[in-house]
Order: C-alpha cells, then sequence, then structure tokens
C-alpha cells in the first residue's frame, strides 16, 4: 500500500480529519466550499493521484468503493444525486488524491457542466 503524502491535503485529512462517514479504506468528508445544497467528496485512504489510475484497485476495492459512494449519499440523506469525478487540471480536477463528489439536496437537472455545456455548443 503506497504511503500517505505528506504534501497532500487529502492524505492529511484521512489521518487527521473528521468524516461524514468511514469503512473498508474509504472515508467521505464535508466539501469545505459546496456547490450543492448536500456536497460530500468520497476518497479511498490510501494514495492515488485521480481517476485515471483507477487499475490500481483491485475488482473487489472498486466494486467497494462504489457502493461507498451509494451508501454515503444514503447516509447524508440523498435519493437524488449527481456523482462526479473531475480528472487533471483540464478536467476540474485541483486536489490530486483520487475523490468523487456526491452532490445532491437541491435539483440538478438543469445544471449542467460547463464542459458538457461547452460540447453541447459546439455540436
Ligand atoms: P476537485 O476540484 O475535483 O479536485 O475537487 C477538490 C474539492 O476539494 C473542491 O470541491 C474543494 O472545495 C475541496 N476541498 C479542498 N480542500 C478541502 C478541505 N481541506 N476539506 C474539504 N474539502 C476540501
Ligand atoms: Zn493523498
Amino acid at each position: 500500500m503506497p504511503s500517505p503524502r505528506d504534501d497532500c491535503i487529502f492524505c492529511g485529512i484521512v489521518r487527521d480529519g473528521s468524516y461524514v462517514h468511514e469503512a473498508n479504506g474509504f472515508v467521505a468528508i464535508d466539501d469545505i466550499n459546496p456547490r450543492a445544497p448536500v456536497h460530500v467528496l468520497v476518497l479511498p485512504e490510501r494514495h492515488v493521484d485521480s481517476f485515471r489510475e483507477i487499475g490500481r484497485f483491485d475488482a473487489n476495492e472498486t466494486k467497494r468503493m462504489l457502493e461507498f459512494v451509494a451508501e454515503t449519499a444514503q447516509k447524508v440523506g440523498l435519493t437524488d444525486y449527481r456523482v462526479l469525478v473531475n480528472v487533471g487540471p483540464g478536467g476540474g480536477q485541483t486536489v490530486f488524491h483520487l475523490h468523487w463528489h456526491i452532490l445532491g439536496g437541491g435539483d440538478s437537472r438543469d445544471d449542467v457542466p460547463a464542459a458538457v455545456a461547452g460540447a453541447e455548443a459546439e455540436a
């Protein structure tokens, strides 16, 4: 298992932070700058830079990670929500420790991400 990165803010939170939910090597935290009424981040305890490296998790861990995302949403009271991963700076990633955004608590149907909106505008 890769060791925590001293320079990684999310490794620091895994070590010292308070969680919304925790199980099986994954933690969920409130986003410090929420972009929805409920905005939670799910992260693996071990450091993986981004979704590009998803292959570092074995099949069982990957299943547990996705189940943990669904469990966390339920735990914070969401039935309808959006799950989002930003990949790389061009994809909007600003913290380079894999994390899944769970956004909910409002109506997201008209909340089209900028990149998608841009693609639609060009089509
Ligand atoms: P991304 O831009 O996809 O890498 O998402 C990083 C997210 O981490 C942003 O939504 C930030 O608001 C959030 N964030 C940054 N620092 C912290 C922190 N110390 N605690 C909780 N969330 C944070
Ligand atoms: Zn980290």
